[in-house]
Formats: C-alpha cells, sequence, structure tokens
C-alpha cells in the first residue's frame, strides 16, 4: 500500500485515509501538497 506524507505538518497516511477525503489533501491539516512514497522514491503529488 502506498504511503503518502505531507509536505507542511510532516504526519504520513496512506491511501485509505486519502481516499475518504476523495481529494489530494493532508487529512490532517488539509494543506494540499503531499509526498507519495514507496520503498526507494519520492514523488510530489500538487493537488490544483
Ligand atoms: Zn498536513
Amino acid at each position: 500500500m502506498s504511503r503518502y506524507i505531507c509536505l507542511k505538518c510532516g504526519k504520513e497516511f496512506d491511501e485509505s485515509q486519502l481516499s475518504v477525503m476523495m481529494t489530494i489533501r493532508c487529512p490532517y491539516c488539509g494543506y494540499r501538497v503531499i509526498a507519495k512514497t514507496r520503498s526507494s522514491e519520492v514523488k510530489i503529488l500538487k493537488a490544483i
């Protein structure tokens, strides 16, 4: 399962928490720029 990390508050969360929001957004602070982390790479996702 993919893990995500918020670039503002730094909290980590997983895909199921993200899908609840129906958008790319931190479930803790609502910030819209998060990074998708996999074992060896980090991909920045920015919601428009
Ligand atoms: Zn956050």
